[in-house]
């Protein structure tokens, strides 16, 4: 296990960050700088007004007309009390039925504009333009359908056979796209080009955690039948992890999964650990135990990516309806403090799994590659990830570097996105985001200090 000086470590942290943060594209280290952005750092700054707007948001697609749309939109913002002078404007268009014609179709166009800035396409075909222009950009892609918490059988069912499609058109096209030697391979083997995140609760609709092995035997059989898909198609299939009460469901089912004699030569494949959750440190044991033990001998590392996680106001909201104390840590800089504890954990672990960090955050990427290198790494065995429509600029600073990043690109239409984007508001709206702390100018020494 490499013992690195902590010293050292922040020094060479700073010297990744500045260097990053010198190759973010001209005009983007304010993430919230577009003009379709201000709705959000509007957001950002005031509660009541986050609260209205995240409503609309979710009805936006149940909306029948452009009169509709503005209906509901002076609705929320009504109850707002003092609203800012942009919002003020738009209310008193509200008054007119000419007014409302003309606030609904800016609404609309906003929320579809701020809608396409994360998904990329209304299909996998329709990304396959995008995706092909990331890989020749150096940025490799994770393809996510969306749709999540399916409630019957035929909607599990119609789910895999989408995620089964998707594998084959985006293997096949990726077929074609130029070589990127650091995309396509680590010290371990071959790296795939097409790759897949899949979400459990929609491939069930039996995911619960009073049964769990209802939920997990149900989604077994398509998950079985999906990782075959990607074995001949010489594909990735990454499984994400979704709230708490499903954790121990999919984190079995994955690792029994794998273990099967079948999968022992493939495909490549990955689970998603959160550094938000105070036991995550015990789960990276159980990952760490069954790559030495069942998991061992498989012909491609098992890929673990560290992310933070993003349910955590559900998780605090759920406990605290169930008199429970908080599964997630409450304060932000101990989430911080532990993704940085697991991200060496982890890459003292290679060769046994592979590692890619999932963030935003600086400082949390710069600490992962800082410490690749103390520990005598290159880069090679270490990816980057980030979401598309927030680590647009992070990912060209990173791909500059020659390291590999992997942009996670969810496809579908405005609807089944509504979760979602209203996830990825909530998230980028909230005081203790880091992208928001960027945007508000603070300067880099202190967005890259010690949690
Ligand atoms: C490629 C990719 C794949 C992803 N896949 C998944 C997935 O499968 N499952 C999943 O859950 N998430 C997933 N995420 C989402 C990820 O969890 C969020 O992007 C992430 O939480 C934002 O963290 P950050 O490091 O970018 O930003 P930061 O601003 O540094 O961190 C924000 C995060 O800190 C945590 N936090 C916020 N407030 C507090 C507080 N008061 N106390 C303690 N912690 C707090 C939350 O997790 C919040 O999301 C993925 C992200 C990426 C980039």
């Amino acid at each position: 296990m490499p013992v690195v000086d902590e010293a050292r470590l922040e020094a060479e942290l700073f010297e990744v960050g500045r260097r990053l943060w010198s190759d973010l594209p001209a005009g983007t280290r304010n993430p919230f700088r577009a003009a379709d952005e201000k709705a959000m750092e509007l957001a950002s700054q005031d509660a009541e007004l986050k609260a209205a707007l995240f409503r609309f948001v979710d009805v936006v697609p149940a909306c029948r007309s452009l009169d509709d749309l503005a209906r509901h939109l002076t609705g929320f913002l009504g109850e707002v009390e003092q609203p800012p002078p942009p919002i003020a404007v738009a209310m008193r268009m509200g008054n007119s039925r000419a007014g409302r014609t003309a606030l609904g179709a800016a609404a609309a166009t906003g929320v579809k504009h701020m809608a396409h800035r994360f998904i990329v396409g209304e299909s996998p075909k329709a990304a396959l333009g995008t995706l092909r222009d990331l890989w020749k950009d150096g940025v490799a892609s994770s393809v996510d359908l969306l749709g999540e918490a399916t409630v019957t059988q035929g909607e599990a069912q119609r789910y895999a056979a989408r995620c089964d499609t998707a594998l084959e058109e985006i293997a096949t096209a990726a077929r074609s796209w130029p070589p990127r030697p650091a995309l396509e391979r680590d010290s371990a083997g071959p790296l795939p080009r097409a790759n897949l995140s899949v979400k459990v609760s929609a491939l069930t609709p039996l995911l619960r955690p009073d049964a769990p092995e209802r939920g997990k035997r149900d989604a077994a059989d398509r998950l079985r039948e999906l990782l075959r898909r990607a074995r001949e198609l010489g594909a990735h299939l990454h499984i994400d992890m979704e709230s708490l009460d499903s954790r121990d469901a999919v984190l079995e089912l994955v690792l029994e999964l794998l273990a099967e004699q079948e999968f022992r030569a493939g495909p490549s494949a990955g689970m998603v650990l959160q550094a938000y959750l105070r036991d995550s440190p015990q789960t990276l044991d159980t990952v760490l135990e069954w790559a030495a033990g069942a998991g061992a001998g498989r012909a491609y590392p098992l890929t673990v990516r560290l992310v933070k996680g993003a349910y955590w106001d559900h998780e605090v909201v759920e406990a605290a309806q169930h008199g429970w104390s908080a599964p997630v840590f409450e304060v932000k800089a101990d989430s911080d403090r532990n993704f940085e504890q697991l991200t060496c954990r982890l890459m003292d672990a290679r060769p046994a799994l592979r590692v890619a960090i999932a963030s935003h955050n600086l400082r949390s990427i710069a600490h992962a590659i800082a410490y690749d290198r103390l520990a005598g790494g290159d880069g090679t065995d270490l990816e980057l990830q980030v979401l598309r429509g927030l680590g647009d600029p992070l990912q060209h600073a990173i791909a500059a570097q020659g390291l590999r990043v992997r942009t996670y690109c969810p496809v579908g239409d405005l609807v089944a996105g509504m979760a979602y984007l209203v996830r990825r508001l909530l998230e980028n709206t909230s005081n203790d985001s880091f992208l928001a702390e960027q945007a508000k100018g603070r300067p880099l020494e202190e967005l890259l200090a010690a949690p």
